[in-house]
């Protein structure tokens, strides 16, 4: 078992949607950012990455590579599933903290939870979304952008005396 932890913040501007656990969420601003800026997903990108030792979401998926411009962040998660099951990793669980004045996410999380999970290969139970505000306090409190918090588990399959996957 290995654990990794990530952490990510966007600032929110009008004009944008804003995207969060791969939901369109009604709000009169949305997130910054060359991807579509889901910044949940790319804390949990890089505590998958994190607990893989393979670096991090900027590594894999540079702002200057124009492949990468307005794309779901969620084809952002798959391909990180992807690359840590190449290496034989699994994932076991995943804990998120979003840290948003505003708007209220609870009435999404149970989405948020399934898209993860799918993405994943997890069943939703193995997969936590949970939200907080900072009381109104500094740049997240008064509503300039949005942070995200993510912990991971993940599980590495037993390996033969040759280093190959049994
Ligand atoms: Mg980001």
């Amino acid at each position: 078992m290995r654990s990794g932890i990530g952490y990510d913040v966007h600032r929110l501007v009008f004009g944008r949607k804003l995207i969060l656990g791969g939901v369109d969420i009604p709000f009169e601003k949305g997130l910054l950012g060359h991807s579509d800026a889901d910044v949940l997903i790319h804390a949990l990108c890089d505590a998958l990455l994190g607990a893989a030792a393979l670096g991090d979401i900027g590594i894999h998926f540079p702002d200057t590579d124009t492949a990468y411009r307005g794309v779901s962040s969620m084809i952002l998660l798959d391909k990180t599933v992807q690359l840590l099951e190449s290496r034989g990793f699994s994932v076991v669980n995943v804990d998120i903290t979003v840290l948003a004045q505003a708007p209220k996410l609870s009435p999404f999380r149970n989405a948020m939870q399934e898209n993860i999970a799918a993405v994943l290969h997890l069943t939703a139970d193995c997969v936590n979304v949970k939200a907080t505000t900072t009381e109104g306090l500094g740049a997240i409190g008064n509503g300039e952008g949005i942070a995200a918090l993510c912990v991971a588990m993940i599980n590495q399959k037993e390996t033969n005396l040759l280093g190959k996957l049994s």
